[in-house]
């Protein structure tokens, strides 16, 4: 039996057919350089794209590992950013919190800073898989992986986090909603490495929430709904709503977030703009773990739960 496997990784388009036999727990054989600074592991990645060989970054490796170990990729050559310093702080800068692309899950977990002024994101860190996970896992990692299912695109959308890339070319800022492009696909390019990811301390009296549904605790996500929101006036404003889980990549939600601005925050106006989020989707995905509709069921009950749990914060 021959299955196809069309997979996307980092701009790269890589068809691959696999037979049963080749379905091991064994990596096809690669080359592992270790760069000590970012403008080599730049050079590195410029010259093995303009030899036409696939070369990969490796970051905290839980997520590559599992695909090399399938051979799913099987990159000619691994670039690991580990002995690189200097890119793992978590800092703010003038209201924005910048947080290097090695930082680990577990230390942006553990940040005060984070918790303290983006507890959107520091809730979404804790709902990453399981403490082994986010101990080896990288921030910067999750985002250029851009798996459907995880929780960081739709936090950046909600937020409007932007992306720092290095390249041959220089340093360029990537707005979140121009970074997610689809499936395991983001913005950078071939030769470029996410050095840092930006986010605004969240204003004070804005209400937020994370919700997802997983079939088992640590699992990704099957979906899950982030937003945030003001109440201003005694109505719902700058609503802002995302969806992780349901489409090849993370969705805003503007169906949902049209239907409650300007409107007082109770719970038919929520249940209004959960179910105006929800019907709104475009074709959820569906696998053997869940329909598209009961992916669709279940962004409407996260965002109805999300917004009772936001406007009480927000309140
Ligand atoms: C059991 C299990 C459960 C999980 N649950 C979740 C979950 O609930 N939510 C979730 O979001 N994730 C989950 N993950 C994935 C986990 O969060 C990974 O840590 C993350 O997806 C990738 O981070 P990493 O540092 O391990 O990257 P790696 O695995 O090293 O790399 C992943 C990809 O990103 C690229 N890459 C990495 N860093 C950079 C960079 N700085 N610049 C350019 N490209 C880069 C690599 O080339 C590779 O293609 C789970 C993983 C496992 C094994």
């Amino acid at each position: 039996m021959k299955s196809q496997l069309e997979f996307r990784a980092n701009s790269a388009h890589l068809l691959l057919t696999l037979t049963d036999s080749e379905f091991t727990m064994k990596p096809a054989p690669f080359d592992y350089l270790t760069p000590q600074t970012l403008g080599e592991a730049v050079a590195l990645l410029e010259r093995f794209d303009n030899e036409g060989e696939d070369a990969k970054i490796i970051a905290g490796g839980q997520s590559l590992m599992p695909m090399l170990a399938m051979r799913i990729a099987r990159p000619k050559v691994l670039i690991d950013l580990r002995r690189i310093a200097g890119l793992d702080y978590i800092r703010e800068e003038a209201g924005v919190i910048a947080i290097g692309a090695m930082a680990s899950k577990r230390s942006a977990e553990e940040s005060d800073l984070i918790r303290n002024s983006q507890p959107l994101f520091h809730a979404a860190t804790s709902l990453v898989g399981h403490r082994q996970i986010r101990n080896r896992g990288s921030v910067g990692g999750s985002f250029a992986h851009s798996d459907p299912a995880s929780e960081y695109p739709a936090v950046a959308l909600v937020l409007d986090m932007q992306m720092k890339a290095v390249g041959p070319g220089g340093e360029r800022l990537i707005p979140a909603d121009e970074f997610f492009v689809t499936y395991m696909t983001t913005s950078l390019e071939a030769s470029e490495i996410l050095t840092e990811v930006r986010m605004p301390v969240l204003p004070a009296g804005t209400g937020w929430a994370i919700q997802e549904f997983a079939r088992r605790n640590g699992d990704l996500a099957l979906a899950g709904v982030a937003l945030s929101l003001r109440i201003e006036g005694g109505v719902c404003r700058q609503v802002r709503m995302a969806a992780f889980g349901v489409n090849p990549t993370a969705v805003r939600l503007p169906a949902g977030e049209a239907a409650l601005e300007g409107q007082a925050p109770d719970a038919a106006a929520f249940a209004r703009a959960a179910a105006a989020a929800a019907a709104a989707l475009e074709e959820p995905m569906s696998c053997i773990h869940a329909p598209g509709e009961y992916r669709r069921h279940l962004v409407k009950t996260l965002a109805e739960r999300c917004l009772v749990e936001a406007a009480g914060r927000a309140r």
